[in-house]
């Protein structure tokens, strides 16, 4: 596989170390070399040239709390929480979509990165067990309440993608949603009482109706759209080609050859289908199984 899918690839030292050192977090805070990640909403800033914009913490507003993403040498990166709510909805805009066709890959790993933690502060500012409110700590990796000191970490829902697999070819489908044409592994969130393994079976079964024997990891992805997901692409052997789709979940579902998952890949206007676009871990997932 030729790189890693996207938003991996953090470059940042996240310093664990200085979450539980407060001197030392507040010490990086002072710091004059420190650096802010430029956001709009929950949406990247991007320079023209299509990087990220960091601006310097000498500028940010007295009261805002900030997350530390690393440091990169001794230069400190942080992610800011200006205390207003962020504006946008936690789906990806149009704008991020195109900003993600730009961004060099480390740069989006660390925009990954403040998304999801922005996103999941903004909606845990009052404790899930009392109701208090709560503040910020371990360095903005954390937040503990105000009345119950009960501890909130972020939180990361696992979600299976995968291709079912059967006499040389693979099972692509397509939600309603999708762009004309757009087809991709099919993909559900992992329930509570569920295997890896588990999850892509019942998950092929109920939107194809494809039923599956062994299943094989291939690679995962941190997704920050929608909350933070942890993307886990596999392989599974189907028992049959037979597929019978839950219009529910998905529009239409097809078996592909290796051949038409090439041109797909290649952008080759005669391919049967349009692929996901290379951030996306369906694009590293269809490129691994054509052998690339
Ligand atoms: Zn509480």
């Amino acid at each position: 596989m030729r790189g890693g899918p996207g938003f991996t690839g953090y470059p940042l030292d996240r310093a664990d170390s200085l979450r539980k050192d407060l001197e030392g977090f507040n010490a990086a805070l002072n710091d004059w070399r420190g650096r802010v990640l430029a956001l709009s909403g929950l949406d990247p800033a991007l320079s023209p040239e299509g990087a990220l914009i960091w601006n310097s913490m000498a500028d940010a507003p007295i009261e805002a709390e900030f997350i530390l993403l690393g440091f990169e040498e001794e230069r400190p990166h942080f992610a800011m929480l200006n205390g207003e709510g962020i504006g946008g909805g936690p789906m990806r805009s149009p704008a991020v979509w195109r900003a993600l066709s730009t961004l060099p890959a480390p740069e989006a790993a660390i925009y990954g990165a403040a998304r999801s933690l922005l996103g999941w502060h903004d909606t845990h500012r009052f404790c899930a067990r009392c109701g208090g409110s709560t503040r910020l700590f371990r360095a903005g990796w954390g937040r503990r309440c105000n009345a119950c000191e009960a501890e909130h970490f972020p939180r990361i829902d696992p979600v299976v993608i995968m291709l079912a697999e059967y006499d040389g070819k693979a099972l692509v489908g397509r939600q309603a949603t999708f762009p004309p044409g757009n087809y991709s592994a099919l993909a559900g969130f992992v329930e509570p009482g569920e295997s890896i393994e588990e999850a892509v079976r019942r998950e092929l079964l109920e939107e194809s109706g494809v039923t599956c024997g062994p299943v094989r990891y291939v690679t995962s992805q941190p997704w920050p759209f929608g909350g933070a997901q942890l993307m886990i692409a596999c392989i599974a052997d189907a028992l049959s080609p037979d597929i019978t789709i839950d219009v529910d979940e998905i529009e239409d579902a097809m078996w592909v050859s290796r051949d038409e998952v090439k041109a797909a890949l290649a952008g080759d206007p005669a391919a049967p289908f349009r692929a996901p676009p290379p951030f996306a871990i369906a694009h590293s997932l269809l490129r691994h199984w054509v052998g690339d």
